[in-house]
């Protein structure tokens, strides 16, 4: 049994799991075989993000085997993002990483990540250049989204970077500083600054189960970093408004034009008015619609909640600190 309880390990990684039980055994072979490899003591953050297999009892059991295994476990599921967070609110080291449960993230990639912190970057973040075996329609969105968020953010995302990188404390320390309750980790890293840099890699398929990010949770990702990143949405909402405005106005010079100098002409009316009313109602739900997302994350905001709940915390020493 493994027992380096000192002070001050030097690099936390940090790994959400929701219902990773397939994966969870080969994920700690790959990682723990990196970790033996470095020099400096570290500590492995698993997050559990309410699963609901037996990815809870197997993190136990990692703990009670290994001390370098250190964990949260969430009172229900909040997210991915959000188990990423508690990671980064409860990591004490000099160097944080993290990556995903289900190997897309190889391991084998740290030691190059880490090279390029020691050479004085803060953030080494991962780059995909290439998906390997995933579906077209997720390439494609993937593809079209990251080039969307690129004209649309008010920061420069790069594009193709996932969650999996490298990250100085002073960064994390930046991140944990920031109130929002919308967390777009990826977009927050690079608002942060910094001296930052990527590391390429292919992205493998998963290792196993199945894809834990939903429809839904995707949409709402996408959701979340355009509008926590741009106002642009907002703005064209007044176009959309200036434009049906203009498209009014014509119309009404045209109609009254028909109406006065046109005494034959049968405007019978029906179709127009009814083409009219559906297109300027459908104009006004979307522009309510865009309103409505910005002014739901206003409430969240101001409601104050605190991000998670902890059912569970194993291996920290003074959790009631943080
Ligand atoms: N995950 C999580 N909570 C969720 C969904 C996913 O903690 O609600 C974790 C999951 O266990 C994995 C990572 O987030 O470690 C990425 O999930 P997945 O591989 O399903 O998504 P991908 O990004 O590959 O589409
Ligand atoms: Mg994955």
């Amino acid at each position: 049994m493994l027992n380096i309880t000192s002070e001050s390990p030097k690099y936390s990684f940090i790994i959400p799991i929701y219902n990773e039980e397939e994966t969870i055994p080969q994920l700690y072979r790959r990682i723990s075989k990196i970790i033996d490899d470095l020099d400096d003591q570290t500590e492995l953050i698993l997050v559990n993000d309410g699963s609901k297999d037996s990815s809870l009892k197997m993190i136990r059991e990692l703990h009670q085997q290994d001390s370098r295994v250190c964990y949260l476990s969430f009172a229900r599921n909040f997210g991915h993002q959000t188990a990423v967070t508690a990671g980064l609110n409860f990591a004490r080291d000099q160097v944080i990483i993290i990556l995903d449960a289900d190997l897309q993230d190889p391991p084998e990639l740290i030691p190059e990540m880490i090279d390029s912190w020691k050479q004085g970057y803060q953030v080494v973040y991962a780059q995909r250049i290439k998906r390997k075996q995933e579906g077209w329609f997720k390439r494609f969105s993937a593809y079209l989204f990251y080039r969307l968020l690129k004209r649309l953010a008010d920061v420069n995302i790069p594009s193709d970077t996932g969650d999996f990188c490298l990250m100085d404390r002073q960064v994390v320390d930046c991140l944990n500083a920031m109130p929002e309750r919308n967390r777009y980790i990826r977009g927050l890293r690079a608002w942060i600054g910094f001296r930052q840099t990527a590391v390429k890699f292919e992205r493998d398929p998963r290792f196993a189960g199945e894809v834990k990010y939903t429809f839904h949770k995707s949409f709402s990702l996408v959701l979340n970093s355009l509008i926590s990143f741009s106002r642009v949405p907002l703005r064209l909402s007044s176009y959309l408004g200036l434009l049906s405005a203009l498209f009014a106005l014509i119309m009404a010079f045209l109609v009254l034009y028909w109406r006065l100098h046109d005494p034959e002409s049968t405007l019978t009316g029906f179709a127009t008015i009814m083409i009219a009313i559906f297109f300027l109602g459908s104009v006004q739900l979307v522009c309510l619609g865009i309103l409505g997302e910005y002014i739901g994350r206003i409430y969240e905001e101001v409601k104050g909640r605190p991000l998670y709940t902890l059912a569970e915390v194993g291996g920290f020493q003074s959790p009631s600190k943080r």
